[in-house]
C-alpha cells in the first residue's frame, strides 16, 4: 500500500486531475487546481511528490501534516489546493481498500440525499429569469446568480436598481419556494455592499456570498447591521486557521470552504465542526469538476450542518467539457427533485473514465480569470 506513482492531467474546461497509485494496484483521484493557475498548481503537486513516493497511502493525516508543516511556509491557494487534491486521492484509495464510501470513515451518513444548486446568468448577469425558470424545470430547488457585473468603489443608483430588478425578475419567474442565492463575488466594495444588501433584502435571497473580499471580512460585521440576509463567505479561505477569525467574529451565517482549496475532505470536515460550534451552516463551494464534486458530497453526507451543495453542471465556465464527461457512470450525480442521492460506491463514489482523461489531457487548456476594467481604465475586481 505504498504510493508508487503520481500523475497529473490538465483537462478542459479548466481543471487539473491527479491520479495517485499504490504498489498493490489501487488508484485514487483528486482535483488539485486553483482556477486560472493550473500550471502553478501542477508545479506545486510535482514538488510535493518527493514527500509521497514510497509513503504508506493510509496515513492520510500524517501525510497532510508533512505536506502542510514540512515546508515551513504554508497556506494560500496554491499550496493548499495541491494538498487538497492529493488528500482527496488518498481518501479515494482508503475507501476503495476498505470497500466503503469516505463518509463511512468520517462518522457515517447523516442524510440520504443532498440539496444542490446550479448557476444562472453568467459573470455579467443577464437573462437570469429565463435561466432560473429552466433550472427549476430541470428539477433544481435552488439557484445562484451574480448580483452585478463589475461595480465601481462607489457606483450609481441605477446599478443598484438594476441588481434589484434582476433579482425581482427571478422571483417573478420562480416564486419564493425556490432558493435564490446572490453572489457579490468580492467585486463589490463595502460602501456599495451595504446598500445592495439592504435593497435586496425584501426579495429574500437565500444568502449573499462574498459581499466583500475575504481580506476585508471585518466589514461583514457592518453589513450584518444593514440587512438580515444570511451572509456566506469562505471560498477563498484555507485551513482551520483561515476560518478561525471569521467564525470568532460572529457575522457569518454560512461558510463555503472549497474542498479543492481549503485542505481536502478531512480538513474541511474539521472546519465544518468548528462552524457547528458557532451555529454556522456549511455550503461547500464547488465550481470545479467531477472529483471535487464527489469529494464535496462525501463531506456533505457526514456533516450535519452542511445544508446545500454547489454544482458546476452547466456553469458558464464549462465550455468544451462538463462535469459528467469524465465519468464512466454519470448517474451518480443524477438530480432527483433538487437533490443528489447518497452515493454507495467505495472511496469517492465515482469511477473516472481514464481513457477520456488521457485523451483530453492531450488537448489541455489555458483558462484564465478575465481581467476587468472600469470605465476610467482602472482595474476592477472580477
Ligand atoms: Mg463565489
Amino acid at each position: 500500500m505504498k504510493i508508487n506513482n503520481i500523475e497529473l492531467f490538465k483537462v478542459p474546461p479548466r481543471w487539473l486531475f491527479v491520479k495517485v497509485s499504490t504498489d498493490d494496484g489501487l488508484a485514487g483521484w483528486g482535483e488539485p487546481v486553483v482556477e486560472g493557475r493550473a500550471e502553478t498548481s501542477r508545479a506545486a503537486v510535482e514538488e510535493l511528490t518527493a514527500y509521497l513516493l514510497g509513503a504508506d497511502a493510509s496515513r492520510i493525516e500524517d501525510l497532510w501534516q508533512v505536506l502542510y508543516r514540512g515546508g515551513f511556509y504554508r497556506g494560500g491557494p496554491v499550496l493548499m489546493s495541491a494538498i487538497s487534491g492529493i488528500e482527496q486521492a488518498l481518501w479515494d484509495i482508503r475507501g476503495q481498500r476498505l470497500g466503503v464510501p469516505v463518509y463511512d470513515l468520517l462518522g457515517g451518513a447523516v442524510r440520504d440525499q443532498m440539496k444542490v444548486y446550479g448557476w444562472i446568468g453568467g459573470d455579467a448577469p443577464a437573462h437570469v429569469a429565463e435561466e432560473a425558470a429552466a433550472r427549476v424545470q430541470a428539477g433544481y430547488l435552488a439557484v445562484k446568480m451574480n448580483a452585478t457585473a463589475q461595480m465601481e468603489w462607489i457606483d450609481s443608483a441605477s446599478q443598484v436598481q438594476a441588481a434589484v430588478a434582476r433579482l425581482a425578475a427571478v422571483r417573478d419567474a420562480v416564486g419564493y419556494d425556490v432558493g435564490v442565492a446572490v453572489d457579490f463575488h468580492g467585486r463589490v466594495h463595502k460602501g456599495m455592499a451595504k446598500i445592495l444588501a439592504k435593497e435586496l433584502e425584501p426579495l429574500k435571497p437565500l444568502f449573499i456570498e462574498e459581499p466583500v473580499l475575504p481580506e476585508n471580512n471585518e466589514a461583514l460585521s457592518i453589513l450584518q447591521r444593514h440587512s438580515s440576509i444570511p451572509i456566506a463567505t469562505g471560498e477563498r479561505l484555507y485551513t482551520r486557521w483561515g476560518f478561525k477569525a471569521v467564525l470568532e467574529q460572529g457575522a457569518v451565517d454560512i461558510i463555503q470552504p472549497d474542498l479543492s482549496h481549503a485542505g481536502g475532505i478531512w480538513e474541511t470536515r474539521k472546519i465544518a465542526a468548528m462552524a457547528e460550534a458557532y451555529d454556522v451552516a456549511v455550503a461547500p463551494h464547488c465550481p470545479l469538476g467531477p472529483i471535487a464534486l464527489a469529494a464535496s458530497l462525501q463531506l456533505d453526507f457526514c456533516t450535519p450542518n452542511a445544508f446545500i451543495q454547489e454544482t458546476s453542471l452547466g456553469i458558464h465556465y464549462n465550455q468544451g467539457a462538463d462535469v459528467l464527461d469524465y465519468l464512466l457512470d454519470p448517474s451518480v450525480f443524477a438530480l432527483e427533485r433538487g437533490y443528489i442521492r447518497r452515493p454507495a460506491g467505495a472511496g469517492l463514489g465515482i469511477r473516472i473514465n481514464e481513457a477520456k482523461v488521457r485523451e483530453q489531457a492531450a488537448v489541455g487548456h489555458n483558462w484564465k480569470s478575465p481581467v476587468w476594467r472600469h470605465a476610467d481604465g482602472s482595474v476592477a475586481e472580477w
